[in-house]
């Protein structure tokens, strides 16, 4: 039996939130547990330049990381359409290359012994399956959210409604109640194009091998037990729970300057001025890579922010979603007349993009007015910043009430009944985060958290043990090929 170099390949999700997590995966996976790596992409799914940048990252910094571009797919109209559709029709129409690709690499000299991919990619499992390739998905949100999604098939034929409908708490096994408004966006509507998806996705779940999730113990107890201890039901053709890793937090330890830049050398402006802040003075604020508020809504942030005295780093972005093209000054023109002059000793505000990793880490910053982005989220518990929590979409107002009820390490913005939130109550969260008892008591929760965190990644901490035992089931997996 020979003792071969296991050898996995990954076709990830798509966009920012997706690739930032699972970049750090592969290098963990190469640089800490000595895997070769085989990465599966599409020029679709990342901008040209933002791939580039990361393969010379990984390339140079001597991971065992080879790349495999596939052909390029085209929707038609997929720009009228909800992004978790047009992203799960990317998919669909990918099976064929990805099928390819993984062909080619179990005729290889060395053949694959896992195959890592993303929830939106569930056309990809019965490909590994035919192939004898065990499926294991890089789950990039909370464990409790995969408890929700594994739980569909059950709470579908339990609940006739929508969620949108439900004003009853829906109950998932070890997570907190969730009132139906705050389940995952894409959940909300039966009739909903994104609501068929996020099923189909979610009962086929059942049959990969297994989870690594973005997450880790003393993050999320309740939720992982109960995915580990197999708590939630299964649909009847299934015998089996798969396997739970929960290997997080798993943040990205390659700042990007811009949406398609790594930081080689040079600080970006941002991180200079926030050198000349008092320590833990700033509020950053920032809500993730997708759109920005629109422009009534910006409006009362700018009024809100300037009436609470505070400092602020604030990264606007443009409610329209081709925001690379718009200029910064047009951007700027979404704020009240006059803002920056007004403001330009309490805050800074950047265009598009800032280095959400650099400001976190940066010891002026004292607080984050956040959309609840699951990466987002883990960044910030990673560096002990206490979060304002203004989710928007997608899974991020169950991310809040996790924020909140579980992991106290926020508070949250009340928002009116159409979603938008007043600048009094901007100006009075963050005056509460910033100079309130109640701040001072999620500041020092996330503290503790920050802490475990960095336990949880080291040698013999929970999430690098959840690691090795996935590495040592493929290492099995590969010595087992090796000997047939
Ligand atoms: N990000 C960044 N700078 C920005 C906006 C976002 O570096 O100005 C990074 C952020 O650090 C995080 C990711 O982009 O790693 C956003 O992921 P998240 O899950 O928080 O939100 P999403 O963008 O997927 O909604």
């Amino acid at each position: 039996m020979g003792s071969r170099k296991p050898h996995v390949a990954i076709f990830p999700g798509a966009g920012m939130g997706h690739l930032i997590p699972v970049a750090e995966l592969a290098k963990r996976l190469s640089g800490s547990h000595g895997l070769s790596l085989t990465f599966i992409t599409c020029k679709w799914m990342f901008s040209p330049r933002l791939l580039a940048a990361y393969s010379e990252n990984m390339a140079s910094s001597g991971f065992d990381i080879n790349f495999i571009q596939l052909p390029e797919v085209e929707i038609e109209g997929a720009q009228h359409m909800k992004p978790e559709v047009c992203l799960s029709k990317f998919f669909e129409k990918s099976k064929g290359s990805v099928e390819n690709a993984l062909r080619s690499l179990v005729d290889s000299a060395s053949p694959v012994s896992a195959f890592i991919t993303d929830f939106f990619c569930s056309t990809m499992f019965d490909v590994a399956a035919e192939l004898r390739i065990p499926t294991y998905v890089f789950f990039t949100s909370a464990a409790s959210v995969l408890s929700v999604l594994l739980s569909l098939p059950k709470i579908v034929s339990e609940i006739p409604i929508s969620f949108k409908d439900a004003d009853f708490p829906i109950e998932v096994p070890g997570t907190p109640p969730i009132p139906g408004r705050d389940m995952p966006s894409p959940l909300q509507d039966r009739s909903d194009e994104a609501f068929y998806w996020f099923q189909h996705h979610s009962s086929l779940l059942w049959k990969v091998t297994g989870f690594l999730v973005n997450t880790f113990e003393d993050l999320e107890p309740e939720a992982i037990k109960a995915l580990m201890e197999g708590k939630i039901s299964k649909p009847k053709d299934i015998d089996r729970m798969p396997s739970i890793y929960p290997v997080g937090p798993l943040i990205s330890s390659s700042p990007l300057e811009h949406n398609d830049k790594l930081v080689e050398d040079g600080r970006a402006d941002c991180l200079k001025w926030l050198d000349n802040q008092p320590p833990s003075s700033v509020l950053f604020v920032s809500f993730g890579s997708g759109t920005g508020l629109p422009r009534a809504q910006v409006t009362e942030l700018a009024l809100g922010l300037e009436a609470s005295g505070h400092r602020f780093l604030w990264v606007l972005r443009s409610p329209s979603s081709s925001f690379l093209s718009i200029e910064e000054t047009e951007l700027f023109q979404l704020l009240p007349e006059g803002y920056q002059n007004r403001t330009q000793d309490q805050g800074l505000v950047v265009a598009s993009w800032a280095p959400q990793i650099s400001v976190l880490s940066h010891p002026s910053t004292g607080g984050f007015l956040s959309h609840c982005g699951w990466n987002s989220t883990l960044e910030s518990i990673s560096y002990g910043v206490p979060m304002i929590c203004w989710p928007l979409f997608a899974e991020q107002k169950m991310n809040r009430i996790l924020l909140v009820n579980e992991f106290k390490v926020a508070i949250a913005a009340k928002m009116e009944s159409d979603e938008f939130v007043r600048r009094g109550e901007v100006e009075r969260t963050v005056r509460e985060l910033m100079e309130e008892e109640s701040g001072m008591r999620v500041r020092a929760r996330v503290r503790e958290l920050k802490e475990k965190a960095v336990s949880a990644l080291e040698e013999g901490g929970s999430s690098y043990k959840a690691m090795a035992a996935a590495v040592s089931e493929w290492t099995a997996n590969a010595a087992n090929s090796a000997a047939t």
